[in-house]
C-alpha cells in the first residue's frame, strides 16, 4: 500500500525494520487467523505498518 510505504519511509532509518525481518514478520501475519483485510484484529493496526517499525511487537507474541 502506497500510503503505508509513505509512512514507513518517513520514519528515521533506525526505526524501520530491516527488510529480511520485515518479510519474516509479514509472513507470520499472512498465516495468522487474526489477520483481517490487512488489519490485525487484536491490535487494530495495519500489519504492514506495525511490522515495519522495528520496535513493534506482535500483540500475541508471534514475532
Ligand atoms: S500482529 Fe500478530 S496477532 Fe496480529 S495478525 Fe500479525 S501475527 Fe497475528
Amino acid at each position: 500500500m502506497d500510503m503505508i510505504n509513505g509512512y514507513l519511509e518517513a520514519l528515521p532509518e533506525e526505526e524501520r525494520t530491516p527488510d529480511p525481518l520485515y518479510r519474516e514478520r509479514l509472513d507470520v501475519c499472512e498465516t495468522c487467523s487474526r489477520l483481517q483485510n490487512g488489519l490485525c484484529a487484536v491490535c487494530g493496526c495495519f500489519v504492514l505498518y506495525r511490522a515495519g517499525k522495528t520496535s513493534s511487537e506482535c500483540p500475541c507474541g508471534l514475532w
